[in-house]
């Protein structure tokens, strides 16, 4: 039997039985059906779903479902630059030299950034902000405009992580330079999976597959005790099958790309991933990075990172660091593809 819970109804606690049929045909061959619960709902300007194939004896979807979402809106609260009210909005408003108090949340999220940041030699930046909101992709919504080069210029004196100062006891961040704003958006998602996946842990959920906004984490096995099978998004918008499948059992996997946050000015892409050393989106020909990993915070980060990279140096990054990685880029006939040979076995094919 599979029971769907969305947020609606786990807020009223009433469960929708779906799909009994379904089930079964999920499971092929008659099995005996197992308890499977799918959870979803939608935060931080996407949604997430959960799988859980089988739950142990007196542990509730309903209960499960409530402890995910404290979850994610205990992320969105600290972390989002939606918000006015999150910790990291307290923060971007806040005088240079200032200490802003910050959460265990936040501070390990603010580890890892500068981790990433200082590994990817700025590639990856948590002080981006202000460029992802110069070219509309931040919270004041698009603007599908191209802005000039003195106003990309002026705003990437604003940014960089090494003017960023974090204190651990008791935690605080604080700015060394004016304007500087931070932007935990292409970490984040990563981070709420993780955290969701270690709420999971403490209530003794062995099976699970969890994904919001396109970051993955999986456990175990599918409802029919196989891996999980991953579907690799062909990076368009058009509805175009999926590149391949990667059968997971207990990894994370993480995509970016230039295919669902952009805008085309006179037969250019813009898209949301900005280089921080040139104050613009990356313009390299690659549509995709996706990295399979052990977390997704790393996961999702590192996806960003290689992206910012390009095809070139991301890939003898990928190669240098022993990430698992593939590469989609445009061509005149759709798409070339590139990837590392750890990528090649989950999918079964030769490295390319
Ligand atoms: P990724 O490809 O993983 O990363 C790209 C994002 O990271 C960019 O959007 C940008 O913000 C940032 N970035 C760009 N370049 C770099 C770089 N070089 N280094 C580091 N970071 C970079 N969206 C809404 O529309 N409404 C909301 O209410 C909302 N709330 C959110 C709350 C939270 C806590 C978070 C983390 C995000 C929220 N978002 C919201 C944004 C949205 O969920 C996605 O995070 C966003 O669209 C990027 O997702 P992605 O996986 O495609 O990005």
């Amino acid at each position: 039997m599979t029971r769907q819970y969305s947020r609606r109804t786990l807020l009223t606690t009433t469960a929708c039985v779906v799909g009994a049929a379904a089930a079964l045909s999920l499971m092929g061959r008659g099995r005996v059906v197992q308890e499977t619960a799918i959870l979803s709902g939608a935060i931080m300007g996407t949604s997430y779903r959960v799988t859980l194939p089988r739950l142990a004896t007196g542990v509730s979807g309903d209960m499960i479902g409530r402890e995910l979402r404290a979850v994610l809106e205990r992320v969105d609260a600290t972390l989002s630059t939606y918000r006015t009210d999150s910790e990291v909005s307290r923060f971007n408003r806040a005088a240079p030299t200032e200490w802003v108090p910050i959460s265990t949340n936040t501070s390990t999220v603010v580890a890892a950034a500068m981790e990433m940041a200082r590994l990817t030699e700025g590639a990856f930046d948590p002080t981006v902000g202000p460029l992802v909101d110069l070219w509309g992709f931040g919270p004041a919504g698009p603007s599908a405009r191209v802005p000039d080069a003195a106003a990309v210029a002026a705003k990437r004196r604003q940014i960089g992580y090494a003017a960023l100062e974090g204190r651990q006891d008791p935690p605080a961040l604080r700015k060394r330079r004016e304007g500087l704003r931070i932007d935990f958006s292409g970490i984040a998602e990563g981070f709420a999976v993780d955290e969701m996946a270690h709420a999971l842990d403490r209530i003794a959920v062995s099976d699970f597959l969890l994904e919001l906004g396109g970051e993955v984490r999986c456990r175990g096995s599918n409802p029919a005790g196989r891996p999980w099978t991953i579907a690799i998004q062909t990076p368009s918008l058009a509805a175009a099958p999926p590149r391949g499948h990667v059968a997971l059992t207990s990894a994370a996997i993480a995509t970016s790309g230039d295919y669902r946050k952009f805008f085309i000015v006179d037969g250019r892409r813009y898209s949301h991933v900005i280089d921080p050393r040139t104050g613009r989106p990356v313009d390299h020909g690659l549509a995709s990075v996706t990295v399979i990993g052990g977390s997704a915070m790393q996961s999702d980060a590192l996806s960003t990172a290689i992206f910012v990279m390009g095809p070139e140096a991301g890939f003898a990054f990928a190669e240098r660091h022993q990430i698992t990685a593939l590469f989609i880029s445009r061509s005149e006939t759709g798409f070339s593809e590139r990837m590392t040979a750890s990528f090649a076995r989950y999918l079964g094919e030769r490295p390319t």
